[in-house]
């Protein structure tokens, strides 16, 4: 029986380890698989020059509970770092000038970043009606809720910010499935955020603040503590040729191991957490019609630069970082001010600083060469973030061809499917950032309600 197992989980990336972590903390008997020789997913961070950076996402939200109890349940070997007070300070980019968003009423009717109509035209959001069209694209709804302005100014740079994606792809019921509600139950955005906001919270609920956090030394370390609490002998890395098939008993799964022998198992459930392109790869089984509304979601390219300066010269780094909406026309999605969120990121008296290009709107600057995105940043930077000179002393850069997948009208056909081929196919559970949202609280959160139903059963 060396070679059964109660669940086989393809996928080491956030998602997979949660629910490998629980799994296995219940006492299951679990084998975790990854083509890639780490565990982590995208999520990877590195040291060089003095500087701690960021090869994937940068920063959480403590947006579920389920994220907060992880880091609890990990303790002492991560330590969680709140981002400190500049995280409430953000700017937009407004006619070549970064604005600060604002936060309050008054800042709101003084700020130029939008018009003076969208200004008045909000006091009437309440009144407005509710949508009827469950296929609504985000910048529809705004649109009709608020106006042209706060689309362009506020809304367009926070999808930037969060998809990387398009408010005219991105339908709400899918991709901002709390907004889509709030406007549902409480016929207003407005109304309904003062509505929740004096609804009494369960007890547990009051974990999930919202607040933004890092691990002290990197997102590396919380994956690499479940990794560790797991143990390096429940996973196989680099894996290729994987394949699993449905047997009478549950599922066999036959790949080749990284010193290139071809090993066999067997287990009861499987659970997936990999890509959505990559699902017919491993699940030969599935009929083709199931597994391509499955596999249909559009995952936009990123490339990230993490860029260092021993010495910065340029504007104010007071703050969390800017936004540039897709209307001014800028080849860069923004700039996070990693060393003024978070401690020991650079080198003292040094910066450190995030950069985005690509996105679901600009794929075609992903695909520039390194050089290339190098002069491109650097053009940037000058216009943008006062700089005479660009002389980096940290310039890394990430590519990632399918980066963040985009929920769109066609989300209904894919979580539906899943739903049929979970009912058909018993034992096999698919998870993943295909459905159930992209952030890191979102992929926890499912992580963990997969490992206990499997529990539970
Ligand atoms: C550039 C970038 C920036 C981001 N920034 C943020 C951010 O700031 N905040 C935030 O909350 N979220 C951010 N995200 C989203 C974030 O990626 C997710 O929240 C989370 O890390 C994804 O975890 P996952 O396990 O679902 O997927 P992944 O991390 O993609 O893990 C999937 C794993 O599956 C493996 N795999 C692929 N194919 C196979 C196969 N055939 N067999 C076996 N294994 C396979 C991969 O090697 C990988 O390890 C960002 C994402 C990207 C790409």
């Amino acid at each position: 029986m060396s070679n059964h197992y109660d669940a086989v989980v393809l996928g080491a990336g956030l998602t997979g380890l949660t629910t490998s972590f629980y799994l296995n903390k219940a006492g299951k008997r679990i084998l975790v698989i990854d083509t890639n020789s780490r565990a982590g997913g995208v999520i990877e961070t590195q040291e060089k020059n003095g500087y701690l950076y960021e090869k994937g996402p940068n920063t959480g939200i403590l947006g579920s509970i389920e994220i907060a109890n992880l880091i609890d349940d990990l303790q002492p070997d991560c330590e969680i770092e709140l981002g400190n007070n500049n995280v409430s300070k953000r700017f937009i980019l407004h006619k070549a000038k970064w604005q600060p968003l604002p936060s309050g009423l008054k800042k709101g009717v003084t700020t130029p970043l939008f018009t003076l109509m969208d200004k008045f035209r909000i006091l009437g959001e309440p009144f407005r009606k509710k949508g009827t069209n469950e296929n609504e694209t985000l910048a529809e709804l705004v649109r009709r809720r608020m106006g042209q302005s706060f689309l362009d100014y506020a809304i367009d740079p926070f999808i930037l910010g969060v998809y990387a994606g398009d408010p005219s792809y991105l339908v709400p019921k899918y991709a901002l499935p709390k907004l889509y509600t709030l406007e549902q139950e409480y016929g207003s955005f407005i109304g309904g955020a003062i509505k929740k906001k004096f609804k009494p919270k369960p007890e547990a609920d009051k974990k999930a603040t919202r607040k933004i956090f890092t691990i002290k030394g990197g997102l590396s370390k919380l994956t690499q503590a479940i990794y560790n609490s797991i143990g390096s002998d429940k996973f196989i890395l680099g894996a290729s040729q994987i394949s699993i098939n449905k047997n009478e008993n549950g599922y066999s799964i036959i790949l080749t191991n990284e010193d290139g022998e071809k090993v066999e198992f067997n287990s009861d459930k499987v659970i997936t957490t990999i890509p959505a392109f990559e699902l017919e790869n491993i699940l030969p089984f599935i009929e083709k019609d199931l597994l391509n509304d499955t596999q249909n979601v559009f995952y936009a390219p990123v490339v990230e630069v993490a860029i260092g300066f021993n010495k910065w010269k340029g504007v104010s780094l007071d703050g969390f970082g800017g936004l540039i909406p897709h209307k001014e026309k800028r080849d860069i999605l923004g700039v996070m001010y990693m060393s003024s969120l978070f401690e020991d990121r650079a080198p003292k008296g040094g910066a450190l600083i995030s950069v985005f290009i690509g996105g679901a709107r600009r794929p075609e600057l992903t695909k520039l060469t390194d050089e290339e995105i190098k002069d491109l940043v650097e053009r940037e930077f000058k216009e943008l973030m006062g700089l005479e000179d660009f002389n980096p002393d940290l310039f890394e850069l990430s590519r990632h061809t399918k980066a963040i997948p985009q929920y769109g009208k066609e989300s209904k056909e894919r979580f539906a499917s899943v739903k049929v081929i979970q009912n058909k196919y018993a034992g096999l559970y698919i998870g993943g950032n295909l459905l159930d949202g992209i952030g890191m609280a979102d992929r926890v959160k499912q992580g963990k309600q997969i490992a206990d139903s499997i529990i539970n059963i």
